[in-house]
């Protein structure tokens, strides 16, 4: 029974395989007119989808394997098959706990609102966006309802992006990390005042874009992509994406002044599919080929963006190759100022173009938001000057107005309330496997110096990639690391790496 069920799923997981590359030619290579069919064809597979999700014949293959209404196993299962049942009946539960007509209507009030929130953006106005984040909020609470929760009805939306994690596991976590990232921030921009620094201005620069997507390409392969099960290309906004088992796709952005935009986003991007590759091949379309969640994915590009290529000890290897890739633009700049104009520490209102440090501000300000949200204690109208004091109180920054303010981000148009905290979560998880991996390699500087990465790739191949949802990304953290998850790594190295 079993074997039939998962050959379902990787019948399910070849026709996600085939949206997703619909999606990606649409971000890639699609002329503009080519939109409403390409819309047509990804909703037409997306309904083959859902129906062999919530089919009858699915239903009654996995109830002969576990109890659909209390959730525990009723055949004869060896451990990992009882793991690996537990984690398909979760997935199925998620897929039927939504009734038809509430989908339909989410999906209608996301679509409009994405509309809604860009005009009400670019005019400024956050009126024009409050009724319908007032109806985003209550389907939210529905939603809740319907998946069913313990303590807090986030808790459900939470669990929908990073499994088995609670508002009680992340207001501690994110308690210490806000107070020492607040701490070192204003630590920070005193030491870069009395040193006479300033924030170098890109737009003055101007580079070569062949020769960025070389060196990005280079890079790439150096980590350890594997070009014969992947492609990288060009989008407007880059992103990582899985055709099937042996099919990794990733995209970049090259810009002609800031030349880390297309080196960030190669090796972020990078991170992500070097996980995705190293999931077990045998395993894909079940959840043991699924990634463990979306904060152990963003420790994978974090932790090859922010603390291996943008560490100084890369820099020292790399800067005299990488002045020469894009002569003679970087000739007079040395290797200082360079890796301290890409250290620089300055808060803004902009989140994806946040400093490291005050990343994890912006991600504590829309966490403590949403849950306020979701528990009802504050009123849509009064959320732009929430937002503005938070700013003001973690930052020492206030916007000027909804547009720098509450209207920052797509996410909540776009129905993703639970989403932002798996950023910093991946964040601290990097920061853990980073201290591992210095005790694993005890020569790990000189090999991020030399660019001698497959080792660390193969060691994350080993130990976090092949797990897959076997465990959840704290288990998996604590595991592999011996220690609790904890804001305590990331805090330190920030202050060790910006101050
Ligand atoms: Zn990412």
């Amino acid at each position: 029974m079993l074997k039939s069920i998962i050959q379902d799923l990787k019948d399910i997981a070849t026709l996600s395989g085939i949206n997703s590359l619909l999606s990606w030619d649409q971000e890639v290579y699609m002329p503009p007119h080519a939109i409403d069919a390409r819309g047509e064809q990804i909703g037409q597979i997306s309904s083959i989808i859902h129906a062999k999700q919530t089919s009858v014949a699915f239903k009654e293959k996995l109830s002969k394997l576990i109890d659909l209404d209390t959730g525990k196993i009723n055949a004869s299962l060896d451990e990992s098959d009882a793991k690996l049942v537990e984690e398909i009946y979760k997935d199925w539960r998620k897929h039927n706990a939504l009734p038809a007509d509430f989908v339909a209507e989410y999906s209608r009030v996301v679509s409009k609102s994405q509309h809604v929130w860009q005009k009400a953006r670019n005019e400024n106005n956050f009126e024009l966006f409050a009724p319908y984040l007032e109806k985003i909020i209550a389907l939210n609470k529905q939603k809740a309802n319907y998946l069913g929760y313990t303590e807090s009805p986030y808790n459900a939306l939470l669990d929908e992006y990073e499994p088995g994690m609670t508002v009680s596991d992340i207001d501690p976590l994110f308690a210490e990390m806000g107070a020492g990232c607040k701490d070192l921030l204003q630590k920070i921009q005193r030491k870069q005042a009395d040193a006479g620094r300033k924030k170098l201005d890109w737009d003055a620069f101007d580079f070569d874009e062949a020769a960025q997507w070389d060196f990005g390409m280079g890079l790439l392969e150096t980590m350890g992509f594997d070009f014969d099960r992947g492609r990288q290309d060009k989008s407007t906004h880059p992103f990582t994406t899985t055709f099937a088992a042996n099919d990794i796709r990733v995209t970049t952005r090259i810009s002609k002044h800031n030349v880390m935009e297309a080196l960030s986003s190669t090796i972020h991007e990078g991170g992500h599919a070097l996980y995705e590759q190293g999931l077990p091949v045998a395993d894909f379309g079940t959840p043991f080929g699924e990634a463990t969640s979306l904060a152990v994915h963003e420790s994978q590009s974090r932790l090859w963006e922010n603390w291996i290529v943008k560490s100084k000890v890369f820099w020292d290897g790399h800067y005299t190759a990488f002045q020469k890739a894009v002569s003679p633009t970087l000739d007079t700049v040395s290797l200082d100022t360079f890796f301290n104009a890409i250290t620089y520490i300055q808060p803004s209102f902009i989140r994806v173009e946040a400093d490291e440090l005050t990343y994890q501000l912006h991600i504590l300000i829309r966490y403590e938001i949403e849950k306020e949200m979701i528990n009802g204690t504050v009123n849509v109208s009064d959320l732009p000057t929430l937002w503005d004091d938070k700013y003001e109180f973690y930052m020492g920054i206030r916007p000027e107005n909804s547009a720098e303010g509450i209207l920052q981000d797509v996410h909540w148009s776009a129905g993703l309330i639970g989403y932002f905290p798996t950023y910093s979560l991946g964040n601290m998880m990097a920061a853990q496997l980073y201290e591992t991996l210095e005790n694993e390699f005890p020569n790990l500087t000189t090999m991020i110096k030399t660019g001698d990465f497959l080792p660390i790739k193969l060691w994350l191949n080993k130990h976090v990639h092949s797990v897959g949802r076997r465990q959840s990304g704290r288990q998996l953290i604590e595991s592999v690391t011996g220690q609790n998850l904890s804001a305590i790594a990331l805090l330190k190295y920030l202050e060790e790496k910006l101050l």
